[in-house]
């Protein structure tokens, strides 16, 4: 399967050589790099994207999950000509910049919004104004959770070992790659998955310390461990917990929103936070990001106690793309649409699952989801991880054989798939069909 990936994308490779000049190790992130050589994209329309050597694929990459909306959906590309014409920055907020604050303070039950341009600048001003308004320097995460790549959250994610991770009850605070002062690291906590006990624990252990948290930063439902779902009553125990004791709650939905419902996971569970974090869908393939909030946490920002800044905010040409993203294209029969293709795509790899009688179960919810190639259910990163042996290498395979099968995936081992709303019946079988020759070749 290698081999023939690599005959398919020789214009690829080409451009990768050239692009090793002047662009460091050839790509524009670190999360482009794949093996054998980053496939380099022309062009997208809908549900399917056409690389440099003319290969066509169905996409369930979309962008890290930014393309909900398929590529050049004709609705946004209009609002985004419409708009070129009239000025694209000023730095001075337009109309558009209310109306998506209403539609989002609708899904997302906050009443208070600000914008950034992208995951990271969301979960970095937010955890600033948890910081700020608790007026405490400590900030909890989830192990095993991304969050973007500010030095605060770049802690306890990646392959980390158990005898490097240490107890799930006292996780060490490990940096995930070099330049982060350690400072920096030791003041952000992990605490795992799906238990509410642990957390409570934690947070109690650091108040007698006088290192009580800031906030707790969490996807309601982890999209950076393929997909873990939070278990029944999980996230109304995380809810009172921190209310509790007084500790800002912020849902980071850089993933979820706009993907999984209107509302977002805060919707699907009905439970409300004290802060949500959007970027990637919201801006239709934009960069755009935005952060919701309660008054309170509001006020401090209305008032000048802390700066949420940034050059880019509220640019006009991303908020015309989220404006008819939100109110034209993300409709509700949309959303219908999504769950029922995300039903079929389950319902074909469960069924493929069983025939070749594979050890792995699926797990998916709104857009996302993926096939879990493990006997044991994934609850948090400990599982994750005791899984990992088995499960990478299959990943692996599984994307080989997606991409020789014209099926664009993220190469990462921690990705979902993320289905749009041009996605169609035709490009859920010819995922399940993939799937079926690669459990056809495992079985053989
Ligand atoms: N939070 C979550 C949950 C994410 O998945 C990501 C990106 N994968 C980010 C934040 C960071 O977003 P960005 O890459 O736009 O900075």
């Amino acid at each position: 399967e290698a081999e023939k990936l690599n005959a398919k994308t020789q214009e690829s490779k080409r451009y990768y050589e050239k692009a090793s000049g002047p662009l460091s190790g050839g790509v524009a992130s670190s999360y482009q790099v794949h093996e054998p050589w980053p496939i380099y994209v022309e062009r997208g329309d809908g549900p399917r994207i056409w690389d440099v050597d003319g290969n066509e694929y169905y996409d369930f990459h979309n962008g890290f999950g930014s393309m909900v909306q398929g590529h050049a959906h004709p609705a946004i590309g209009k609002a985004v000509a419409d708009r070129y014409p009239l000025g694209t920055h000023f730095a001075a907020p337009t109309e558009d910049a209310i109306v998506v604050a209403d539609e989002l303070a609708r899904r997302f039950r906050l009443p208070k919004w600000r914008y950034t341009n992208s995951g990271s600048e969301s979960t970095m001003d937010a955890i600033r104004i948890a910081r700020a308004y608790t007026g405490r320097d400590t900030v909890m995460k989830i192990f095993g959770s991304y969050h973007g790549h500010h030095d605060t959250v770049m802690v306890d994610i990646g392959a980390v070992e158990a005898s490097e991770r240490g107890p799930r009850d006292n996780y060490a605070s490990i940096s995930y790659g070099g330049g982060i002062p350690q400072a920096v690291v030791d003041m952000t906590v992990a605490v795992p998955f799906n238990d509410a006990d642990a957390m409570e624990k934690r947070i109690e252990a650091l108040d007698a310390e006088g290192r009580k948290p800031a906030c707790v930063i969490m996807e309601a439902a982890m999209m950076n461990l393929g997909v873990v779902l939070p278990e029944p009553g999980y996230l109304q125990r995380v809810r009172e917990i921190t209310e509790k004791h007084g500790i800002v709650l912020i849902f980071d939905e850089v993933k979820t929103g706009i993907c999984i419902a209107p509302g977002g996971a805060t919707e699907k569970y009905d439970v409300v936070p004290d802060m949500v974090t959007l970027a990637k869908a919201l801006g239709g393939g934009l960069p755009a990001g935005a952060i919701g909030m309660s008054d309170a946490l509001s006020s401090i920002v209305e008032d000048g106690t802390v700066y949420q800044v940034g050059t880019y905010n509220g640019n006009p040409l991303t908020l015309a793309a989220a404006r008819a993203s939100l109110l034209e294209v993300m409709t509700d029969d949309a959303y219908a649409h999504l769950a029922s293709l995300n039903d079929r795509i389950l319902a074909g790899c469960d069924d493929v699952i069983k025939r070749y009688d594979l050890t792995a179960y699926t797990v998916g919810i709104g857009s996302k989801g993926c096939v879990v190639f493990s006997d044991t259910k994934i609850v948090d990163y400990e599982t994750y991880w005791a899984n990992q042996a088995n499960a990478g290498p299959l990943a692996d395979l599984a994307w080989l054989f997606n991409m020789n099968r014209g099926i664009f995936m993220t190469p990462g081992r921690e990705e979902e798939w993320t289905l749009s709303v041009t996605h169609d019946d035709a490009a859920i079988d010819a995922f399940v069909s993939a799937f079926d020759e690669l459990a056809a070749a495992l079985r053989a």
